[in-house]
Protein backbone atom coordinates (compact mmCIF):
# COMPACT_ATOMS: atom_id res chain seq x y z
CA UNK A 1 0.00 0.00 0.00
CA UNK A 2 0.97 3.57 -0.79
CA UNK A 3 0.00 5.74 2.03
CA UNK A 4 0.25 9.56 2.51
CA UNK A 5 0.78 11.11 5.70
CA UNK A 6 -0.09 14.55 6.74
CA UNK A 7 1.22 16.83 9.13
CA UNK A 8 -0.92 19.98 8.73
CA UNK A 9 -0.22 23.19 10.20
CA UNK A 10 -2.17 26.57 10.01
CA UNK A 11 -0.11 27.73 7.12
CA UNK A 12 1.51 24.67 6.28
CA UNK A 13 1.81 20.94 5.50
CA UNK A 14 4.10 18.61 5.91
CA UNK A 15 4.02 15.15 4.29
CA UNK A 16 5.34 11.72 3.29
CA UNK A 17 4.61 9.04 0.71
CA UNK A 18 5.16 5.67 2.27
CA UNK A 19 5.00 2.24 0.83
CA UNK A 20 3.80 0.17 3.67
CA UNK A 21 5.42 -2.82 2.53
CA UNK A 22 9.13 -2.06 2.24
CA UNK A 23 8.05 1.00 5.02
CA UNK A 24 10.33 3.63 2.05
CA UNK A 25 9.53 6.85 1.93
CA UNK A 26 9.17 7.41 -1.75
CA UNK A 27 8.65 11.25 -1.71
CA UNK A 28 8.14 13.69 1.46
CA UNK A 29 7.90 17.70 1.55
CA UNK A 30 6.56 20.99 3.19
CA UNK A 31 4.59 23.58 1.78
CA UNK A 32 4.58 26.72 3.63
CA UNK A 33 3.27 30.28 3.80
CA UNK A 34 -0.30 29.09 2.83
CA UNK A 35 -2.64 31.66 2.36
CA UNK A 36 0.36 34.30 3.90
CA UNK A 37 1.86 35.16 0.46
CA UNK A 38 5.54 33.80 -0.67
CA UNK A 39 3.92 30.47 -0.41
CA UNK A 40 6.53 27.76 -1.31
CA UNK A 41 7.17 23.86 -1.55
CA UNK A 42 10.20 22.09 -0.92
CA UNK A 43 9.69 18.34 -2.55
CA UNK A 44 11.67 15.20 -2.69
CA UNK A 45 12.01 12.42 -3.92
CA UNK A 46 13.25 8.65 -3.80
CA UNK A 47 15.17 9.32 -6.73
CA UNK A 48 17.10 11.84 -5.31
CA UNK A 49 15.42 15.15 -6.70
CA UNK A 50 15.38 18.22 -4.68
CA UNK A 51 12.31 20.55 -6.08
CA UNK A 52 11.50 23.74 -4.89
CA UNK A 53 8.49 25.56 -6.51
CA UNK A 54 7.42 28.88 -5.74
CA UNK A 55 3.58 29.99 -6.52
CA UNK A 56 0.78 31.21 -4.61
CA UNK A 57 -1.63 28.84 -2.52
CA UNK A 58 -4.62 30.41 -0.86
CA UNK A 59 -5.72 27.39 1.12
CA UNK A 60 -4.83 23.84 2.10
CA UNK A 61 -7.26 22.77 -0.83
CA UNK A 62 -4.94 24.27 -3.04
CA UNK A 63 -2.00 23.25 -1.50
CA UNK A 64 -2.92 19.32 -1.36
CA UNK A 65 -2.99 19.70 -4.95
CA UNK A 66 0.36 21.25 -5.78
CA UNK A 67 1.27 18.43 -3.54
CA UNK A 68 -0.36 15.62 -5.97
CA UNK A 69 1.15 17.35 -9.25
CA UNK A 70 4.82 17.25 -7.68
CA UNK A 71 3.75 13.46 -6.42
CA UNK A 72 2.65 12.84 -10.29
CA UNK A 73 5.02 15.00 -12.14
CA UNK A 74 6.41 13.30 -15.32
CA UNK A 75 9.89 14.17 -14.57
CA UNK A 76 10.09 13.64 -10.58
CA UNK A 77 7.28 12.14 -9.73
CA UNK A 78 6.79 8.21 -7.91
CA UNK A 79 3.40 8.03 -8.76
CA UNK A 80 1.73 8.14 -12.26
CA UNK A 81 -1.90 8.99 -10.60
CA UNK A 82 -2.95 10.20 -7.35
CA UNK A 83 -5.15 6.97 -7.36
CA UNK A 84 -2.17 4.83 -6.62
CA UNK A 85 -2.67 6.10 -3.04
CA UNK A 86 -4.56 3.61 -0.98
CA UNK A 87 -4.78 5.39 2.15
CA UNK A 88 -4.36 8.74 3.74
CA UNK A 89 -2.93 8.79 7.42
CA UNK A 90 -3.75 12.66 9.38
CA UNK A 91 -2.14 13.76 12.16
CA UNK A 92 -4.52 15.19 14.70
CA UNK A 93 -3.07 17.38 17.39
CA UNK A 94 -5.94 16.61 20.23
CA UNK A 95 -8.23 13.88 20.32
CA UNK A 96 -9.12 15.00 24.01
CA UNK A 97 -10.96 11.96 25.79
CA UNK A 98 -13.12 10.90 23.15
CA UNK A 99 -10.01 9.24 21.01
CA UNK A 100 -7.52 6.47 22.78
CA UNK A 101 -6.45 4.92 19.11
CA UNK A 102 -6.44 5.61 15.94
CA UNK A 103 -10.05 6.02 13.72
CA UNK A 104 -11.30 5.71 10.37
CA UNK A 105 -12.45 9.75 9.83
CA UNK A 106 -16.45 10.26 8.89
CA UNK A 107 -18.62 12.90 9.37
CA UNK A 108 -19.23 11.72 13.34
CA UNK A 109 -15.11 11.84 13.91
CA UNK A 110 -15.01 15.22 12.16
CA UNK A 111 -17.43 16.72 14.53
CA UNK A 112 -15.71 14.90 17.89
CA UNK A 113 -12.21 16.62 16.28
CA UNK A 114 -14.25 19.80 16.50
CA UNK A 115 -15.03 19.42 19.77
CA UNK A 116 -11.58 19.54 20.70
CA UNK A 117 -10.98 22.96 19.27
CA UNK A 118 -11.34 25.02 22.49
CA UNK A 119 -8.28 22.54 23.93
CA UNK A 120 -6.25 23.19 20.88
CA UNK A 121 -7.28 26.27 18.85
CA UNK A 122 -4.25 26.42 17.24
CA UNK A 123 -3.99 23.20 15.69
CA UNK A 124 -7.05 21.11 15.27
CA UNK A 125 -8.43 24.03 12.90
CA UNK A 126 -5.02 23.19 10.81
CA UNK A 127 -5.52 19.50 10.84
CA UNK A 128 -9.05 19.68 9.91
CA UNK A 129 -8.00 22.39 6.70
CA UNK A 130 -6.15 18.81 5.51
CA UNK A 131 -8.51 16.33 6.46
CA UNK A 132 -11.20 18.32 4.30
CA UNK A 133 -8.99 19.17 1.41
CA UNK A 134 -8.17 15.76 1.24
CA UNK A 135 -11.11 13.92 1.65
CA UNK A 136 -12.64 16.67 -1.11
CA UNK A 137 -9.72 15.78 -3.56
CA UNK A 138 -9.85 12.31 -2.37
CA UNK A 139 -13.53 11.06 -1.23
CA UNK A 140 -13.34 7.40 -1.90
CA UNK A 141 -9.71 7.04 -0.16
CA UNK A 142 -10.04 5.79 3.38
CA UNK A 143 -8.64 8.46 5.59
CA UNK A 144 -7.48 7.45 8.95
CA UNK A 145 -6.54 10.40 12.32
CA UNK A 146 -3.83 9.59 14.09
CA UNK A 147 -3.93 11.52 17.61
CA UNK A 148 -1.13 12.77 19.80
CA UNK A 149 -3.03 12.67 22.62
CA UNK A 150 -4.35 9.01 22.46
CA UNK A 151 -1.13 7.32 23.32
CA UNK A 152 -1.46 9.29 27.13
CA UNK A 153 -5.43 8.43 27.97
CA UNK A 154 -4.05 5.59 29.74
CA UNK A 155 -3.16 7.89 32.65
CA UNK A 156 -4.74 7.77 35.80
CA UNK A 157 -7.01 10.58 37.23
CA UNK A 158 -4.20 10.94 40.05
CA UNK A 159 -1.88 11.84 37.41
CA UNK A 160 -4.17 13.97 34.90
CA UNK A 161 -6.36 15.78 37.04
CA UNK A 162 -5.15 19.23 38.38
CA UNK A 163 -5.67 21.19 42.12
CA UNK A 164 -8.99 22.91 40.77
CA UNK A 165 -12.37 22.39 41.60
CA UNK A 166 -13.44 19.22 40.13
CA UNK A 167 -16.53 20.47 37.83
CA UNK A 168 -14.05 22.17 36.40
CA UNK A 169 -13.08 18.95 34.95
CA UNK A 170 -16.21 18.08 33.98
CA UNK A 171 -17.62 21.14 33.01
CA UNK A 172 -14.63 22.08 30.59
CA UNK A 173 -12.31 18.71 30.50
CA UNK A 174 -9.39 20.50 32.55
CA UNK A 175 -7.26 18.35 33.14
CA UNK A 176 -3.73 17.08 31.42
CA UNK A 177 -3.91 15.70 28.31
CA UNK A 178 -0.40 15.50 27.36
CA UNK A 179 1.02 15.32 23.44
CA UNK A 180 3.71 14.05 21.41
CA UNK A 181 2.32 10.69 22.07
CA UNK A 182 3.01 9.46 18.62
CA UNK A 183 6.51 9.82 19.04
CA UNK A 184 6.74 8.39 23.00
CA UNK A 185 4.68 5.27 21.82
CA UNK A 186 7.38 4.69 19.09
CA UNK A 187 10.39 4.68 20.88
CA UNK A 188 8.64 2.70 23.51
CA UNK A 189 8.41 0.18 21.01
CA UNK A 190 11.48 0.61 19.48
CA UNK A 191 13.22 0.37 22.71
CA UNK A 192 11.57 -2.54 23.91
CA UNK A 193 12.98 -4.55 20.30
CA UNK A 194 16.75 -2.90 20.63
CA UNK A 195 16.58 -4.12 24.48
CA UNK A 196 15.34 -7.88 23.26
CA UNK A 197 12.34 -7.52 26.04
CA UNK A 198 8.93 -7.24 26.24
CA UNK A 199 7.28 -3.89 26.92
CA UNK A 200 5.14 -5.23 28.95
CA UNK A 201 7.87 -5.59 31.98
CA UNK A 202 9.36 -2.31 31.05
CA UNK A 203 9.71 1.03 33.08
CA UNK A 204 10.59 3.28 30.79
CA UNK A 205 11.02 7.68 30.89
CA UNK A 206 10.82 8.68 27.12
CA UNK A 207 12.44 12.34 26.70
CA UNK A 208 11.26 13.81 23.32
CA UNK A 209 13.31 16.96 23.16
CA UNK A 210 12.98 19.23 20.38
CA UNK A 211 11.42 22.48 20.06
CA UNK A 212 8.50 21.39 21.88
CA UNK A 213 9.61 19.03 24.49
CA UNK A 214 7.89 16.62 26.57
CA UNK A 215 8.97 13.34 29.18
CA UNK A 216 6.58 10.38 29.45
CA UNK A 217 6.44 7.58 32.11
CA UNK A 218 5.88 4.67 30.27
CA UNK A 219 5.40 1.67 32.38
CA UNK A 220 4.65 -1.91 30.73
CA UNK A 221 4.30 -0.22 27.54
CA UNK A 222 1.22 2.64 28.73
CA UNK A 223 2.02 6.01 29.45
CA UNK A 224 1.22 6.84 33.07
CA UNK A 225 1.92 10.29 33.24
CA UNK A 226 3.89 13.00 30.96
CA UNK A 227 5.04 16.67 31.33
CA UNK A 228 2.67 18.43 28.71
CA UNK A 229 -0.87 19.10 30.10
CA UNK A 230 -4.17 20.60 28.96
CA UNK A 231 -2.28 22.55 26.66
CA UNK A 232 1.15 21.86 25.56
CA UNK A 233 3.09 24.74 27.24
CA UNK A 234 3.13 22.76 30.38
CA UNK A 235 5.79 21.00 31.95
CA UNK A 236 9.73 21.30 30.61
CA UNK A 237 10.97 24.71 29.63
CA UNK A 238 11.42 24.50 25.53
CA UNK A 239 12.80 26.15 22.64
CA UNK A 240 9.91 29.02 23.12
CA UNK A 241 7.30 28.06 26.02
CA UNK A 242 7.92 28.64 29.33
CA UNK A 243 6.71 25.13 30.76
CA UNK A 244 5.69 25.40 34.37
CA UNK A 245 5.32 28.37 36.19
CA UNK A 246 3.88 29.63 39.08
CA UNK A 247 0.06 30.45 38.10
CA UNK A 248 0.07 33.40 40.25
CA UNK A 249 2.42 34.76 37.24
CA UNK A 250 0.05 35.10 35.07
CA UNK A 251 -1.96 38.06 36.81
CA UNK A 252 1.11 39.64 38.22
CA UNK A 253 2.46 40.09 34.35
CA UNK A 254 -0.98 41.63 33.57
CA UNK A 255 -1.07 43.79 36.70
CA UNK A 256 2.72 45.21 36.26
CA UNK A 257 3.52 44.82 32.00
CA UNK A 258 -0.44 45.92 31.57
CA UNK A 259 -0.99 43.02 29.36
CA UNK A 260 -4.34 41.21 28.74
CA UNK A 261 -4.75 37.47 29.32
CA UNK A 262 -3.85 36.37 25.56
CA UNK A 263 -0.94 38.60 25.29
CA UNK A 264 0.14 36.60 28.49
CA UNK A 265 0.04 33.54 26.88
CA UNK A 266 1.41 34.59 23.95
CA UNK A 267 4.38 35.84 25.80
CA UNK A 268 4.61 32.18 27.52
CA UNK A 269 3.86 30.81 24.30
CA UNK A 270 6.34 32.55 21.94
CA UNK A 271 8.88 34.57 23.56
CA UNK A 272 9.92 32.56 26.74
CA UNK A 273 11.59 29.25 27.26
CA UNK A 274 15.24 29.17 26.31
CA UNK A 275 14.94 31.90 23.93
CA UNK A 276 13.82 33.74 26.88
CA UNK A 277 16.35 33.09 29.35
CA UNK A 278 19.29 33.74 26.89
CA UNK A 279 18.25 36.05 24.81
CA UNK A 280 19.34 34.51 22.08
CA UNK A 281 17.97 31.81 20.22
CA UNK A 282 15.15 29.15 20.59
CA UNK A 283 17.83 26.66 19.10
CA UNK A 284 20.41 24.89 21.07
CA UNK A 285 23.08 24.70 18.17
CA UNK A 286 22.67 28.48 18.76
CA UNK A 287 23.18 28.08 22.61
CA UNK A 288 25.62 25.54 22.49
CA UNK A 289 27.70 27.71 20.22
CA UNK A 290 27.38 31.15 22.19
CA UNK A 291 27.92 28.88 25.34
CA UNK A 292 31.18 28.02 23.92
CA UNK A 293 31.89 31.56 23.59
CA UNK A 294 31.57 32.80 27.36
CA UNK A 295 27.81 33.57 26.67
CA UNK A 296 26.80 33.16 30.90
CA UNK A 297 22.93 33.44 29.80
CA UNK A 298 23.01 30.89 27.39
CA UNK A 299 24.74 28.62 29.37
CA UNK A 300 21.85 29.11 31.62
CA UNK A 301 19.50 28.50 29.69
CA UNK A 302 20.92 25.17 28.89
CA UNK A 303 21.48 24.01 32.80
CA UNK A 304 17.85 25.00 33.25
CA UNK A 305 16.72 22.75 30.50
CA UNK A 306 18.67 20.20 31.13
CA UNK A 307 17.90 20.64 34.84
CA UNK A 308 14.25 19.73 34.61
CA UNK A 309 14.67 16.90 32.69
CA UNK A 310 16.37 15.64 34.83
CA UNK A 311 13.74 16.48 37.69
CA UNK A 312 11.00 14.65 35.73
CA UNK A 313 13.17 11.64 35.13
CA UNK A 314 13.76 11.00 38.78
CA UNK A 315 9.79 11.75 39.11
CA UNK A 316 8.90 9.45 36.34
CA UNK A 317 11.32 6.48 38.24
CA UNK A 318 9.26 6.81 41.41
CA UNK A 319 5.98 7.36 39.94
CA UNK A 320 6.81 3.81 37.96
CA UNK A 321 8.71 2.29 40.89
CA UNK A 322 11.90 1.85 39.34
CA UNK A 323 13.26 2.24 36.18
CA UNK A 324 14.70 -0.05 33.23
CA UNK A 325 15.72 2.86 30.57
CA UNK A 326 16.06 5.94 29.56
CA UNK A 327 15.29 7.59 25.70
CA UNK A 328 16.07 10.80 24.25
CA UNK A 329 14.65 11.48 21.01
CA UNK A 330 13.61 14.33 18.52
CA UNK A 331 16.19 16.94 17.11
CA UNK A 332 17.77 17.61 20.62
CA UNK A 333 17.59 14.70 22.15
CA UNK A 334 19.09 12.95 19.18
CA UNK A 335 22.19 15.44 18.50
CA UNK A 336 23.14 16.88 21.20
CA UNK A 337 25.43 15.12 23.68
CA UNK A 338 25.91 18.19 25.44
CA UNK A 339 22.47 18.85 26.33
CA UNK A 340 22.31 14.88 27.37
CA UNK A 341 25.37 15.27 29.45
CA UNK A 342 24.06 17.49 31.27
CA UNK A 343 20.52 15.94 31.64
CA UNK A 344 22.45 12.77 33.12
CA UNK A 345 24.83 14.95 35.60
CA UNK A 346 22.62 13.46 38.73
CA UNK A 347 21.07 10.39 37.38
CA UNK A 348 24.46 8.20 38.71
CA UNK A 349 23.06 6.88 41.88
CA UNK A 350 19.68 5.63 39.92
CA UNK A 351 22.40 3.91 38.09
CA UNK A 352 21.96 5.48 34.39
CA UNK A 353 25.64 6.38 34.01
CA UNK A 354 26.50 8.07 30.75
CA UNK A 355 29.39 6.51 28.70
CA UNK A 356 30.70 9.74 26.99
CA UNK A 357 32.62 7.91 24.87
CA UNK A 358 29.90 5.67 23.04
CA UNK A 359 28.13 9.25 22.94
CA UNK A 360 30.15 10.95 20.01
CA UNK A 361 28.86 8.44 18.02
CA UNK A 362 25.91 9.47 15.81
CA UNK A 363 24.23 6.70 14.32
CA UNK A 364 20.72 5.31 14.31
CA UNK A 365 19.58 4.07 17.64
CA UNK A 366 22.10 3.33 20.03
CA UNK A 367 22.88 2.45 24.06
CA UNK A 368 25.21 5.39 25.18
CA UNK A 369 25.20 3.86 29.04
CA UNK A 370 28.22 2.55 30.50
CA UNK A 371 28.42 -1.41 30.14
CA UNK A 372 26.53 -3.58 33.32
CA UNK A 373 24.97 -0.36 34.46
CA UNK A 374 21.48 -0.46 36.00
CA UNK A 375 19.55 2.01 33.78
CA UNK A 376 20.20 1.96 30.26
CA UNK A 377 20.42 5.12 28.41
CA UNK A 378 19.34 5.22 24.85
CA UNK A 379 19.09 7.58 21.35
CA UNK A 380 16.21 6.38 19.02
CA UNK A 381 15.23 8.59 16.27
CA UNK A 382 11.92 8.88 16.31
CA UNK A 383 9.80 8.59 13.07
CA UNK A 384 6.21 9.58 13.54
CA UNK A 385 5.32 9.69 10.01
CA UNK A 386 6.12 6.02 9.78
CA UNK A 387 3.51 5.32 13.04
CA UNK A 388 1.08 6.97 11.45
CA UNK A 389 1.36 4.66 8.17
CA UNK A 390 1.54 1.72 9.97
CA UNK A 391 -1.71 2.46 12.48
CA UNK A 392 -3.26 3.80 8.84
CA UNK A 393 -2.80 0.76 6.94
CA UNK A 394 -4.04 -1.39 10.52
CA UNK A 395 -7.04 0.47 10.32
CA UNK A 396 -7.42 0.36 6.52
CA UNK A 397 -7.13 -3.36 6.83
CA UNK A 398 -9.21 -4.01 9.62
CA UNK A 399 -12.01 -2.34 7.55
CA UNK A 400 -11.64 -5.02 4.59
CA UNK A 401 -11.98 -7.54 7.15
CA UNK A 402 -15.36 -6.31 8.59
P1 LIG B 1 12.51 19.22 16.41
O1 LIG B 1 11.45 20.13 16.97
O2 LIG B 1 12.41 17.81 16.89
O3 LIG B 1 12.64 19.33 14.92
O4 LIG B 1 13.90 19.76 17.01
C1 LIG B 1 14.42 21.01 16.62
C2 LIG B 1 15.40 21.50 17.65
O5 LIG B 1 16.41 20.51 17.90
C3 LIG B 1 16.18 22.72 17.18
O6 LIG B 1 15.50 23.90 17.46
C4 LIG B 1 17.45 22.62 18.00
O7 LIG B 1 17.22 23.26 19.23
C5 LIG B 1 17.63 21.15 18.25
N1 LIG B 1 18.73 20.56 17.45
C6 LIG B 1 18.66 19.98 16.24
N2 LIG B 1 19.88 19.54 15.85
C7 LIG B 1 20.73 19.85 16.84
C8 LIG B 1 22.15 19.67 17.05
N3 LIG B 1 22.92 19.06 16.14
N4 LIG B 1 22.68 20.14 18.19
C9 LIG B 1 21.92 20.74 19.13
N5 LIG B 1 20.59 20.94 18.99
C10 LIG B 1 20.01 20.51 17.87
Amino acid sequence: MKIFVLNCGSSSIKYQLIDSVTKKVLSKGVLERIGAGGSFLKHYSIYDYAIEIKRPVANHTEGIKMVFEALTNKDYGVIKDVTEISAFGHRVVHGGEKFHEPVLINEAVIEDIKKCIPMAPLHNPANLAGIKACMTLMPNAPHVAVFDTAFHQTIPAKAYLYGLPYELYIKYGLRKYGFHGISHQYVSEMAAKYLGRELAELRLVTCHLGNGASVAAVKHGKSIDTSMGFTPLEGLVMGTRCGEVDPAIIPFLMDKEDMTGKQVYQYLNNKSGVLGISGLSSDFRDLEKASGNGDERASLAMDIFAYRVSKYIGAYAVAMGGLDAVIFTAGLGENSPVIREKICEGLGFMGACLDKGKDAVRDGIREISTDGCLVKLLVIPTNEELVIANETERICKNIVFL
